[in-house]
């Protein structure tokens, strides 16, 4: 991805411990000079209805929920609120130099989002408030709870912040075969998708419903909201190639690394009632696709139908 030299977001907040700008500040969000995104109505997703074959959570993800912690995006198998101090991500850590080139890419791709979704905001006649973007080392307080290196990237509805550790995408790299920047473009893009859900009312919705909902319901629940995170990706993912951002091999990167989240990838097939959320690796991948060849917001209704 051509990223270099380009503008990044004033809404990221680096918390890392040997970071050297504290906060962001309001603002951003204001873009133009790209072409006219597709201007349809955003799915503001309605109840998925109950009763689907597919099944489960990951258990700690439920009891947070529970507790009123909501994080979305569980990826791996932890949550923030869970963690207890550990010594492990301290283990390898990244030079400052590969830090801080990290996180100006994150704050680029940060920006290209905040631009994309002012403007499809603004053809829905509404306005969009960006999510600061949290990047910590170690460990950090979030509305969802303290946050460490096993909570996988996170968006927390509780103060409306995407949370990153920067470890998380040597992990990505290494542990689940997903390497290239797009494929770290695709995750931070799959976040900034549930701060627009929570703004449509998509999250909203499934808070209120979720407490007269069965497991199993509540599991198929977060596979839709999950599959509309990926597509809205992906319309990012389109967005930047109408900008002529995309570099040799984006696209694939950004596929890949959905195959290898996918539920039944994660889980080498052992899916149980308990680790499905998020959708298998060939529901994540449709998605993002149509995501990405449409460009259409309105392309991104998993509440409807089958998935
Ligand atoms: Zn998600």
């Amino acid at each position: 991805m051509k990223w270099q030299g380009r503008e990044r977001s004033s809404n990221i907040e680096d918390r890392r411990s040997r970071g050297s700008t504290p906060g962001g500040s309001l603002g951003g969000g204001s873009g133009g000079g790209f072409p006219p995104i597709g201007g349809r109505r955003i799915p503001t997703g309605r109840a998925a209805g109950g009763g689907m074959g597919i099944v489960a959570v990951i258990v700690i993800f439920g009891v947070l929920w529970m507790l009123g912690l909501n994080p979305i995006d569980v990826l791996t198998n932890g949550g923030a609120g869970t963690s207890s101090p550990s010594t492990s991500q301290w283990a390898l850590p990244a030079s400052n130099a590969d830090e801080d080139q990290l996180a100006a890419f994150i704050g680029v791709v940060v920006k290209d989002t905040e631009d994309l979704w002012g403007e499809v905001f603004r053809q829905n006649d509404m306005t969009y408030v960006p999510p600061k973007v949290v990047l910590f080392t170690g460990q950090t307080q979030s509305g969802c709870g303290v946050a460490d290196a096993s909570s996988g990237p996170f968006y927390c509805p509780n103060d409306q912040k995407v949370y990153i550790d920067l470890s998380f995408y040597e992990q990505l790299r290494r542990q689940f075969g997903a390497p290239g920047d797009f494929a770290q473009a695709y995750v931070i893009a799959h976040e900034i998708g549930h701060h627009v859900q929570n703004l449509t009312g998509v999250l909203p919705e499934f808070n209120r419903q979720r407490s007269s909902m069965s497991q199993d319901q509540q599991n198929a629940y977060s596979v839709r909201v999950e599959l509309q995170a990926d597509c809205y990706a992906g319309v990012w993912a389109n967005f930047a190639k109408q900008q002529n951002y995309l570099e040799q091999g984006d696209v694939e990167e950004a596929i890949n690394a959905a195959n290898a989240i996918g539920d039944d990838t994660l889980t080498r097939g052992q899916v149980t009632e308990r680790n499905y959320t998020h959708g298998s690796s060939e529901q994540r991948m449709r998605w993002l696709k149509r995501g990405m060849t449409t460009g259409d917001v309105g392309q991104c209704d998993t509440f409807a139908g089958a998935i």
